[in-house]
């Protein structure tokens, strides 16, 4: 849409082909309904930073259009925007639809005509762009193609990675597709027990077979019925990269605020709280309500003991694993269950001013398509729009 609008903002005949029936079927899906449209960071280096993977390619892209450009970008076409933790910009209103209703009326105010169908083939004539063939047959003649299909995820929004064929038929690399800020499945079948469950304040650190740290953070995470997920949690699926099914670890610190002497302290005075309670009726100070049982299982201290009964040994047991509850990393959900798509059509092939192929004249890629993914935070919709804008520039 960003690039559609673009080059129909420069004079030029612009059709945006999609096969789904509306628009931004992933958008509206984006940031949980809110769609974390980009990042407040200050600089270009700071965006490029969150990106792990090719970032460098995206420096002309940035700089065309930057993230503060976006964000003036959305306010011309009357979406107000605000920021949230970590410098993550949603739309003021909280609403998704108020992102895809403003690329709407860009595409308009630019003429660009929307046709529903999908697209089939690119064909090329003496290595330069002759035109698209649709599935049910259309054709239409054209100068040049961006190919802003996005990647493997989610497909039921629309992205079945067609794009990923497009390039390879006109003889582009593509890199091996993987998926990228995703949920973990862990080996302890207890987590089916918090299923459902949310940890605010947590703080998570990622551990190789080593013992190595590979990545530590702070926030919200969540249970599901085969692990964990939520932002910190696809954040650090990143960082496991081929190592996904290498014994990796996760530990949970659920008290991260306080150090072990001093939750040590915190229980002692639970327990002389509830001293005349039993141990599993001790803890709803300590814990979410449905925390308990798994973590009196796990504490392996008898869930009627008396808790004037409980050693100093069973206590300082139960303050190690409230500070360092582990779960061993089975394996990344599934690439279709990832928030975007690691690989793409390789970087090395496309002119990183222009989007334009290095190998066919006429054809450009923006957007997930593309080998480049960011981390949580706004950054890869700012990939997506900065490409997308560049390709319709110059297309
Ligand atoms: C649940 C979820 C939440 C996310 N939240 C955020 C967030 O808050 N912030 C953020 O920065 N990123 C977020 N992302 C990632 C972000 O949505 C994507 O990186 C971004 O949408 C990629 O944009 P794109 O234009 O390249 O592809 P897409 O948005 O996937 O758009 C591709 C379009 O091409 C169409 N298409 C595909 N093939 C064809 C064909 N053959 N013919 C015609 N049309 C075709 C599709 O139907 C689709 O509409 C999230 C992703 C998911 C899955």
């Amino acid at each position: 849409m960003l690039a559609a609008g673009t080059a129909g903002s420069r004079g030029l005949d612009v059709l945006l082909i999609e096969k789904n029936s509306t628009l931004g079927r992933k958008l509206l899906i984006t940031g949980k309904g809110r769609c974390n449209l980009t990042n407040s960071a200050a600089e270009i280096s700071d965006l490029i930073a969150k990106i792990p993977v090719n970032g460098k390619f995206l420096f002309s892209a940035f700089h065309a259009f930057s993230n503060h450009d976006l964000i003036e970008f959305f306010r011309d076409l009357g979406l107000e925007t605000k920021i949230e933790r970590g410098g993550r910009v949603f739309p003021a209103s909280d609403r998704a639809a108020d992102v895809v209703s403003a690329l709407r009326k860009f595409l308009k105010l630019n003429n660009v005509r929307v046709i529903k169908g999908a697209v089939k083939r690119v064909v090329l004539q003496n290595n330069s762009i002759s035109r698209v063939t649709l599935q049910d047959g259309r054709n239409y003649p054209c100068r040049s193609v961006v190919v802003a299909t996005g990647g493997l995820s989610y497909p039921q929004t629309g992205s079945t990675g067609d794009g990923y064929r497009f390039a390879r038929e006109c003889g582009h690399t593509v890199t091996p597709l993987k998926p990228a800020l995703v949920p973990l499945e862990v080996k302890e079948g207890w987590v089916t027990e918090l299923q459902g469950l949310t940890l605010k304040n947590v703080a998570i650190s990622l551990r190789d077979e080593m013992n190595k740290e590979l990545y530590r953070d702070f926030g919200e995470m969540f249970f599901t019925h085969f692990g964990v997920s939520g932002p910190i949690i696809l954040s650090a699926s990143s960082y496991l990269g081929g190592n996904q099914s290498n014994n990796c670890r996760l530990v949970i610190d659920l008290k991260p605020a306080l150090s072990a002497e001093q939750l040590d302290r915190r229980v002692q005075r639970d327990f002389h709280k509830y001293a005349g309670r039993i141990f599993v009726n001790s803890l709803s100070d300590l814990l979410p309500r449905k925390m308990i049982p798994v973590m009196v299982k796990l504490s392996g201290i008898p869930p009627d003991k008396a808790v004037s009964q409980i050693s100093r040994e069973e206590r300082k047991g139960l303050v190690e694993l409230l500070k360092n509850l582990t779960l061993e990393i089975k394996a990344l959900r599934p690439l279709k269950e990832a928030i975007v798509t690691s690989g793409g059509v390789a970087v090395e092939e496309i002119n990183p001013s222009t989007m334009e192929s290095k190998i066919v004249k006429g054809l450009f890629f923006a957007g997930e398509v593309i080998d480049v993914n960011a981390y949580t935070g706004g950054f890869n919709l700012q990939i997506a729009f900065s490409t997308g804008y560049v390709a319709g520039l110059h297309c």
